[in-house]
C-alpha cells in the first residue's frame, strides 16, 4: 500500500479560504475551495483565494472538488480555480443553486461540470471513495466528508455544530458518524473555530425567541441584517413576522436572489401573504413592516451601508426604525460595521446588536460538541482545521485531555503534507502554496505583493516623484533635477534637505554612469528614500523618472 497524503492549501492556521487535498497513488480528492477576506493592510483588495499552483500542476490526478456547503469560505475560490483548470464539482442541489449563478457570472464561457450528490451517496474518486454525511450548521444541506482510502477514512467534519432543533428539522446523521468510527477513521480533520467556547452551543431555534422580543418591543419598522446565505435566519424572520402581524420586504440583490432560489426549491417556506415588494410598504403602517437587508459586514456597496449614509434611493432610514444585527463580524470588518451602526443611530434608528435573548447564534461547535465528534468518529490521528494557531493548539489540548497521546495530534500548516503509511504519520515535503490577492477590477489574476506594498506606503506616507534630465550621449546632467511630493507630510525643510542629498549624489556620478539610465534611476530613488527614512522614519513611495534629452 502506498502513502496517503493530506494537504491543506488553505484554511489551517487561519479561518477562511478552506481547501484541502487527499492524495493516494495518482488520485486527488479536493475538499472545498474557499476564499477569505483581506485584512486592513491589504489596501484595495476585495478577496483572498488560495494559490492553486499545486492543483494546476496535478490537474490530471484530480477526481473532483467536493463541497461541504455553500459558504463563501468554502466555495468562493471556485471561479479562480475553474479559470485555470477543468474539474468536476460535486455538491448538494442546494449548494449548486447558490453557486451556479455566481460561477456563470464570473466565467460566462465556461462549461461547468457540476454533479449533484445526496448525503449518504458513495462517490467513486479513482482508488478512493467519498461519502458525504449530513451534519448541522447555519446553512441547509451541510455535509461532513468521509474520504475512504486504502489506509482508512480521512474524515473532514466541515463546518458543524450539533443542533437538535435545527430550523429545517434535518438532524445530523449521528448514527452514521458512529458507524464511521466503527469502520475506522484514520484521521479526523475537525472544525475548531469555536474551541474557545466551553459547553454546548445554543440551537438556532433560540434565535426565534430573541427575534420575537425585539419585534414586540419595536414601535416602528424592524430591519434585520444577516448574511445573504443565512437561509434559516430568513425563514425565522418570516415566521416571526407572520405570527406578529408584519409584512416582510427584502433589499439587496444577493439576498433576493438566494431567497427566490430557496423558495423555489422548498428550502424556505414563506407564509402566505407575508412577503411584499419594497414599493408595497407604503400600504402598511410602520409597525406592520419588517425588512431583510444585506450589509451585515459593512460592505460599502451593500443596501444597509448606503441606507446608513442616506444614499440608498429605494429606501430611507427613519426615526423609530429598529435594526437587528443578526450576524457575527468576520475579523477585519469590525471597523466598517461599527461605523455603519453608529451612522444608523445618528439617523434615529435603534440598533440591537447584543441581547440577553440571542438574536444570533454561531454555526460552529463549542467544546462539548467537538468532543462528541471525536467520541463518535474515534479517529486514530487528530488534526484541527478551520482555526487560527491558538484554536489548533487548544483543540489538540482538549484531545489530549480526552486521552489522546500527543504524538497522534497534529498542528497542520498550509502546504505541508501529512503523510500516512501503515504505521505512522509524518510531515512531507512542502508543496506550492500561498495566497492570491484579488480586487474587483474584473481581472482573475492576483495583485502582486509589490503593488500592495506600494499602496501601503502611498496610503501611509505619500509619494515623492523625482525627475532627472540626462543627456545620455554626452553623459551629463541636462538640467537640475525636480522633486515633487504629494500626500507627504514630513518635518519642515525635509524635502529641501533631501533635494540637496539627491543633487550631491547625481553630481558625484561619472560620465559613464550618467549614460546608464537604469543606474541613474536607481541611485536617485535610493538616496532620497534612505535619507527620508533615516531622518523621519517615513517611507513614502519614491518614484524616480529619468528623462533622456
Ligand atoms: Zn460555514
Ligand atoms: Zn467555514
Amino acid at each position: 500500500m502506498g502513502l496517503v497524503q493530506v494537504i491543506a492549501l488553505g484554511g489551517v492556521g487561519e479561518i477562511g479560504k478552506n481547501c484541502s487535498v487527499v492524495l493516494e497513488n495518482d488520485d486527488i480528492v479536493v475538499i472545498d475551495c474557499g476564499l477569505s477576506f483581506p485584512n486592513e493592510e491589504m489596501l484595495g483588495i476585495d478577496i483572498v483565494v488560495p494559490d492553486f499552483t499545486y492543483l494546476v500542476q496535478n490537474k490530471a490526478k484530480i477526481r473532483g472538488v467536493f463541497l461541504t456547503h455553500a459558504h463563501e469560505d468554502h466555495v468562493g475560490g471556485l471561479p479562480y480555480l475553474l479559470n485555470q483548470i477543468d474539474v468536476p464539482i460535486y455538491c448538494t442541489e442546494f449548494t449548486q443553486a447558490l453557486i451556479k449563478s455566481k460561477l456563470e457570472e464570473k466565467l460566462p464561457q465556461k462549461k461547468l461540470d457540476i454533479r449533484i450528490f445526496k448525503p449518504g451517496d458513495k462517490i467513486k474518486a479513482g482508488s478512493m471513495e467519498v461519502e458525504p454525511v449530513r451534519v448541522t450548521h447555519s446553512i441547509p444541506e451541510n455535509c461532513s466528508m468521509a474520504v475512504r482510502t486504502s489506509h482508512g477514512i480521512i474524515f473532514f467534519t466541515g463546518d458543524f455544530k450539533f443542533d437538535f432543533t435545527p430550523v429545517d428539522g434535518k438532524l445530523a446523521n449521528i448514527t452514521r458518524l458512529g458507524e464511521m468510527g466503527q469502520e475506522g477513521v484514520l484521521m479526523l480533520l475537525s472544525d475548531s473555530t469555536n474551541v474557545e467556547r466551553p459547553g454546548w452551543g445554543p440551537s438556532e431555534r433560540v434565535v426565534t425567541q430573541g427575534l420575537k422580543k425585539v419585534f414586540n418591543e419595536a414601535q416602528g419598522r424592524v430591519l434585520l441584517t444577516t448574511f445573504a446565505s443565512n437561509i434559516h435566519r430568513m425563514q425565522q424572520v418570516y415566521e416571526v413576522a407572520a405570527e406578529l402581524g408584519r409584512k416582510v420586504a427584502v433589499v439587496g440583490r444577493r439576498m433576493e436572489q438566494n431567497l427566490d432560489t430557496c423558495e423555489r426549491m422548498g428550502y424556505v417556506k414563506i407564509p402566505k401573504g407575508v412577503r411584499i415588494r419594497l414599493d408595497e410598504m407604503k400600504m402598511y403602517p410602520d409597525n406592520q413592516i419588517a425588512i431583510l437587508t444585506t450589509g451585515s459586514q459593512g460592505e460599502p456597496m451593500s443596501a444597509l451601508v448606503q441606507m446608513s449614509k442616506g444614499e440608498y434611493g429605494r429606501l430611507q432610514i427613519k426615526q423609530g426604525d429598529t435594526l437587528i444585527y443578526s450576524a457575527r463580524p468576520i475579523p477585519g470588518n469590525e471597523g466598517a460595521i461599527w461605523r455603519t451602526i453608529n451612522r444608523l443611530f445618528n439617523q434615529g434608528c435603534k440598533v440591537v446588536y447584543e441581547s440577553p435573548t440571542p438574536i444570533h447564534v454561531s454555526g460552529h461547535a463549542y467544546q462539548e460538541e467537538l468532543k462528541m465528534m471525536i467520541n463518535l468518529t474515534r479517529p486514530f490521528y487528530i488534526a484541527p482545521v478551520h482555526g487560527e494557531p491558538r484554536h489548533q493548539y487548544l483543540y489538540n489540548k482538549i484531545a489530549v485531555e480526552m486521552g489522546y497521546p500527543e504524538h497522534r495530534t497534529f498542528t497542520m500548516k498550509d502546504g505541508i503534507p501529512l503523510c500516512l503509511d501503515e504505521t505512522s504519520c509524518f510531515a512531507g515535503e512542502a508543496v506550492p502554496c500561498g495566497r492570491v490577492l484579488v480586487d474587483n477590477s474584473g481581472s482573475m489574476a492576483g495583485v502582486p505583493d509589490e503593488v500592495l506594498r506600494d499602496r501601503f506606503n502611498v496610503a501611509n506616507d505619500g509619494i515623492v516623484v523625482i525627475t532627472v534630465p540626462v543627456d545620455t550621449t554626452a553623459g551629463e546632467m541636462a538640467g537640475d533635477p525636480v522633486m515633487q511630493a504629494r500626500a507627504f507630510a514630513g518635518p519642515d525643510g525635509i524635502l529641501d534637505a533631501a533635494y540637496d542629498v539627491l543633487f550631491d549624489a547625481l553630481s558625484a556620478l561619472s560620465k559613464d554612469e550618467l549614460k546608464d539610465t537604469a543606474r541613474v534611476k536607481h541611485d536617485a530613488g535610493d538616496v532620497v528614500k534612505r535619507f527620508i527614512q533615516k531622518r523621519t522614519g517615513l517611507r513614502p513611495l519614491v518614484l524616480p523618472i529619468v528623462v533622456e534629452v
